[in-house]
């Protein structure tokens, strides 16, 4: 498996790579912009060329860009829908500048809508999207805990929503193993997770997992309550790991963690501890 974080954009692009190969990453998730607001500048094409020209040199695969926090395309607010749309349109074009493969997006919180409704707006959503744009990008829906009114907590949900899309080979999954596990998939044993994968490859389609967010979860088994933590140090345990890791349906993937941070010391410590559970064959 291919290991990385989240790695932060501050002061351009050509600031990525350097950050990432400290880290010891051979894959990356980044923002195209400041996630936190609606609005955004566009891309420096000689930032983004300094880039492209250090993650080839470097060879970190694949480049992963995440959308921003505030889109919602699950909601029946038409102001907000139509926002959130409008953000994944830019973001599947900016993700193609960059040379991303893999755009991930949450597939949101109903709030006041049904769950139908709410994954009717998705589905609808994306549809719109992938017709006014044309390119490579794959998008990649995350899974959620089901905190609060989240959807996309269970594989129906996504299997509806794959159901919905027209170009479906534009779309993929990528598995958060918090989420999973706080959504109450037991992925924490060998026999939970062989029965998981099982019952998402019936669903959705194992070829559509391109990617798993590596999480450890604070929270209890079915706790519904987001909050990612240190690898092997939370209730999925080092042990569950070492099982999602090598399993043999996963291993060949790409995993990035998006673990706790409170200064670099704490990835370099997650980024020893993944690789220290591969088994070497
Ligand atoms: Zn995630
Ligand atoms: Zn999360």
């Amino acid at each position: 498996m291919r290991f990385g974080f989240h790695i932060s954009i501050a002061g351009g692009f050509r600031k990525v790579v350097e950050r990432a190969l400290a880290k010891d990453c051979n894959t990356i998730q980044l923002f195209s912009r400041n996630p936190r607001g609606w609005n955004f500048s566009e891309l420096d094409k000689d930032d983004v060329y300094e880039f492209r020209k250090q993650i080839e040199e470097a060879q970190i695969s694949p480049v992963v860009v995440h959308m921003p926090y505030l889109p919602n395309l699950a909601t029946i607010n038409k102001v907000e829908y139509e926002k959130s749309l409008e953000s994944l349109i830019s973001e599947l074009k900016r993700a193609q500048v960059l040379e991303a493969q893999y755009l991930v997006m949450h597939i949101g919180k109903r709030l006041e809508a049904t769950e139908d409704q709410a994954l009717a707006q998705v589905i609808k959503g994306i549809n719109t999207a992938f017709k006014k744009v044309k390119n490579d990008v794959i998008l990649l829906l995350e899974n959620t805990a089901g905190m609060g009114s989240e959807v996309g907590y269970n594989f129906h949900q996504i299997k509806t929503i794959f159901d919905g899309v027209i170009e479906k080979d534009r779309l993929g999954v990528v598995l958060d193993t918090a989420h999973a596990f706080e959504a109450g998939y037991p992925i924490h044993t060998q026999d939970g997770l062989d029965k998981t994968l099982k019952e998402f490859d019936k669903l959705v389609g194992l070829k559509r997992l391109y990617l798993l967010h590596l999480n450890d979860s604070k929270t209890d088994l079915g706790s519904r309550i987001d909050r990612h933590w240190h690898i092997g140090e939370g209730k999925i345990t080092r042990e569950g790991f070492r099982i999602i890791i090598n399993h043999p349906l996963l291993k060949h993937l790409p995993g990035i963690m998006e673990t706790p941070r409170k200064s670099d010391a704490d990835d370099l410590k997650n980024m020893k501890v993944i690789r220290s559970l591969v088994n070497n064959q």
